[in-house]
């Protein structure tokens, strides 16, 4: 049933049943909670905030209307997400299948569980349907999927390869790393994926203050499995930063419609200066009709390529507004050279097996003037032309 309130009234609309009628949900700074008597104490709502926490509640009720599902919950960073679905669902020597261009940070606790817990985990072109088709198999525990890959922009097939992983596999677990679109340009349950997830330190808290990452399923069973390992390791959201997330939320939209819009403008640009540019905004994407047949826009991260490694680290530092700073989804513009920063925790050798091109500089746009932005890579590039082929 779609929900009664379009997204852009679920994000402000926030449920609080608060006694005392605030307005803003409060604050439950309190770890403990009081038993009525001893015998009622194992039927409390709350006893202890590692467990369960009123601020928390209301945080992961407004996620579950956000995300149009029917569990939510709020753990302390979006590797926190990853960490807590492995460890609930795959055990020793079963096999997990992921993207080669996945997240710097996937990839190193990806490894770490391969090396810890003798997980098989295999590494593939998840762009490749019918190599997908392939290897995929009912020995498959669990698939993880980006859609588009950051930084190199590459669109996956989501609906076909979920389909083929439960028609081999029904107890295959497809999970779903939601961050570069967020609920508002895609909603991959709808898709068919197990469980999506999404660091909130990105784009849904939206102001580069606090870490946090979001959980969220249609399945009950998923949901218990999760939640216990949640409560058993105490990675729930901390109260004051359910709270900071509850406020960041409910500006997603019109920020990530401004940093859409810069973005856009910005690729043009950077094209018009003939870059190769990666971005599921520009029609010659090679899979510009597949993204759009699963998103409802291009987001605000896009990525080019210049030809030469020094000729992208002087573009970079000569920027002033753009900052030279890992992650994205702030309202202000950065810029980052993935190779030395977001992925420099990656092995250059896999790397350079998956074709990563060393100069590739990513770009995530805030709600700054376009003009500015414009202005201030256009003075970077000249500089970089000048300095480099002063060089030759
Ligand atoms: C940032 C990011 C994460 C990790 O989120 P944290 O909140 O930094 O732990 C996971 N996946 C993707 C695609 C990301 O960009």
């Amino acid at each position: 049933m779609a929900p009664k309130y379009g997204i852009n009234t679920r994000l402000v609309k926030v449920v609080n049943d608060d006694h005392n009628k605030a307005s803003i949900p409060p604050i439950y700074q309190s770890t403990t909670f009081k038993a009525d008597s001893i015998d009622g104490f194992s039927n409390s709502k709350y006893d202890y905030t590692r467990s369960g926490n009123p601020t928390r509640t209301v945080l992961q009720k407004h996620l579950e209307s956000i995300f149009d599902c029917k569990f939510a919950w709020a753990v302390n960073s979006g590797m926190a997400c990853l960490d807590v679905i492995l460890s609930a669902h795959v055990k020793p020597g079963e096999e997990v299948i992921a993207g080669q261009d996945l997240y710097g940070g996937s990839d190193r606790l990806l490894h770490f569980f391969e090396k810890k817990s003798n997980l098989v985990i295999k590494h593939y072109d998840t762009t490749n349907l019918s190599l997908m088709k392939k290897v995929i198999t009912p020995k498959t525990k669990l698939v993880l999927l980006e859609s588009p890959t950051n930084p190199l922009i590459n669109v996956v097939d989501v609906r076909a390869i979920t389909d083929h992983a439960h028609k081999v596999n029904p107890d295959c677990v497809v999970v779903f790393d939601n961050n570069m679109m967020t609920p508002l340009l895609m909603s991959p349950l709808e898709l068919g994926v197990d469980i999506q997830y999404e660091s909130a330190t990105k784009y849904l808290n939206g102001h580069h203050d606090i870490m946090a990452g979001v959980l969220a399923t249609n399945n009950e069973e998923i949901a218990k499995k999760l939640f216990y390992v949640i409560n058993a390791t105490g990675s729930g959201l901390a109260p004051f930063d359910s709270w900071l997330l509850i406020r960041g939320l409910k500006t997603l939209s019109i920020r990530l419609e401004r940093e859409q819009e810069n973005c856009r403008k910005l690729a043009n640009y950077l094209v018009s200066k003939g870059f190769k540019v990666r971005y599921t905004g520009l029609k010659d994407h090679p899979q510009y009709d597949l993204h759009n047949s699963q998103c409802r826009g291009p987001g605000a991260v896009l990525s080019f390529e210049t030809g030469d490694l020094n000729f992208s680290s002087t573009i970079i530092e000569h920027c002033e507004i753009f900052s030279t700073t890992v992650s994205f989804g702030s309202v202000s513009s950065l810029i980052s050279l993935p190779l030395k920063m977001s992925h420099a925790s990656i092995d250059p050798s896999v790397l350079e097996d998956r074709n990563f091109p060393q100069d590739l500089i990513r770009i995530c746009t805030g709600i700054e003037d376009i003009e500015d932005l414009i202005n201030d890579l256009d003075n970077a590039i000249r500089i970089a032309t000048r300095k480099c082929n002063a060089k030759l």
